[in-house]
C-alpha cells in the first residue's frame, strides 16, 4: 500500500476527451490559467478544492497539497464532468484510507505475534490485506520481507487469521517447512486447529 505522501500524486486518470463538452459559462482562469475552487470537505474535514488548468488538458488528479485535497482538471471540463471527478476521487481517498487503516491493524496483530507468540527478531516490513489471493491463505517474500493475507480470512474466526500470520511470519527466518519451521509455527496454542478448520474451508470450496 503506498502511504499518501504530501505533495504526491495519489491518483491519475486519463480524461476521455471524445467526451468533454464545453460549457456555456467557463470560470476564467487568472494570468497563470489556474483557478481554485474550495468545493466541499473530506470525512475527517479536508478541504477539497478544484484546480482547473489550462495547461493540463488530457489527464485529472488527485494528491494531497498543503493540507488540502486537490482535484487537478483541464479547464475545458463542464461543471458537471467537474463534480463526477470530484466524487470519484473523493471516494477512492476515501477507500484508500480505510484499506490504510486496516492494513495498519494488520500490521499491530503481526508485530505482537512475532513479539509474544513466536518470540522472534525478524520483522515484515509490511503487512497487507490482498483480495486477489484465493488459493493461498498467505504469503511471504522473503527477499523484500512483505507479508500479504488474503483477504478471506478478514472474515474467519480470529484465531485462524493469527496462525496464517504465525505462519508466513516464521518464513522470515524459515524458509522451508521442515522441523526447524514447525517448531516455530507449534508456539502458536491453536495452530493445529486453525490449520484444521482452513482445510475444511478449502474441502468446501472444491466440494461445494
Ligand atoms: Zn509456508
Amino acid at each position: 500500500m503506498t502511504r499518501a505522501a504530501d505533495g504526491a500524486d495519489l491518483w491519475t486518470a486519463p480524461v476521455d476527451v471524445t467526451r468533454a463538452t464545453y460549457p456555456g459559462r467557463v470560470r476564467t482562469a487568472g494570468t497563470s490559467g489556474v483557478t481554485r475552487t474550495v468545493v466541499g470537505h473530506l470525512e475527517d474535514g479536508t478541504e477539497v478544492v478544484v484546480r482547473r488548468s489550462r495547461r493540463r488538458t488530457r489527464t485529472v488528479s488527485a494528491f494531497l497539497e498543503r493540507g488540502q485535497f486537490v482535484v487537478a482538471i483541464p479547464d475545458r471540463l463542464t461543471e458537471g464532468q467537474e463534480r463526477e471527478w470530484v466524487r470519484t476521487m473523493t471516494e477512492r481517498a476515501a477507500t484508500a484510507t480505510r484499506a490504510r487503516r486496516s492494513d495498519e491493524r494488520l500490521e499491530r496483530r503481526a508485530e505482537e505475534l512475532a513479539r509474544t507468540v513466536l518470540r522472534i527478531s525478524e520483522r515484515p516490513t509490511a503487512v497487507s490485506w490482498v483480495d486477489n489471493q484465493h488459493k493461498r491463505w498467505g504469503s511471504c517474500t522473503q527477499q523484500t520481507g512483505q507479508i500479504r493475507i488474503s483477504r478471506d480470512l478478514a472474515e474467519m474466526p480470529a484465531h485462524v487469521l493469527d496462525a496464517v500470520l504465525v505462519h508466513e511470519l516464521a518464513h522470515l527466518r524459515e524458509y522451508s517447512h521442515g522441523p526447524a519451521f514447525q517448531d516455530l509455527v507449534q508456539r502458536y496454542p491453536r495452530m493445529d486447529e486453525a490449520m484444521a478448520f482452513l482445510d475444511g474451508v478449502s474441502w468446501q470450496r472444491q466440494h461445494g
